[in-house]
């Protein structure tokens, strides 16, 4: 998705986007992102001074796997857009400066909706605050069944121990 620089000249004037778009990139990169659903972009540019702010909202339907008991869930995502572009002669890295130095006739907005929607993403995704996670010992889903399994680890040496006996 892209913005011309000429559409936001008008300064009185904003330029509405609304788009479905696909980010495959953002499975394929993010593990514990299972599916992503199409992207619904409801953006609004407007220039004021040197700059085109562009803001909004990023909507879609996350397919997670949990990172507790693996099972996968569907979360909606909303993640808020808010970008300033100014426009370049050359690139320009400059960490201080809060614009995007765009060089060119017009600003490409992917990169940096996917930046946002990677950024708003759950480092550990939970399908439930207080999942209860898998049996370390059994791999049981413990939301769905308990098991009998002790709790504590069993102290290898003891475990080799009791295999002896249990061989003799
Ligand atoms: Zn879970
Ligand atoms: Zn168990």
């Amino acid at each position: 998705m892209n913005i011309q620089w000429r559409d936001v000249r008008d300064p009185s004037a904003e330029l509405h986007l609304h788009e479905t778009m696909t980010f495959p990139n953002i499975v394929k990169e993010i593990g514990h992102v299972v599916a992503m659903s199409p992207v619904e972009v409801d953006l609004c540019a407007s220039m004021h001074d040197d700059s085109c702010y562009v803001r909004g909202t990023l909507s879609a339907d996350v397919t997670y796997r949990c990172s507790r008991c693996l099972q996968e869930f569907v979360e909606r995502l909303d993640v808020p857009f808010c970008e300033r572009f100014v426009k370049a002669a050359q690139e320009v890295v400059d960490d201080e400066d809060e614009r995007i130095a765009v060089v060119g006739e017009e600003i490409d907005l992917e990169p940096w909706m996917e930046q946002a929607i990677i950024l708003a993403l759950p480092y550990r995704p939970l399908c439930e605050q207080e999942c209860a996670g898998l049996c370390p010992v059994c791999g049981m889903n413990r939301n769905e069944s308990s098991c009998n399994c002790n709790d504590e680890r069993i102290d290898p040496r003891l475990a080799d121990l009791a295999k002896f006996f249990e061989q003799n």
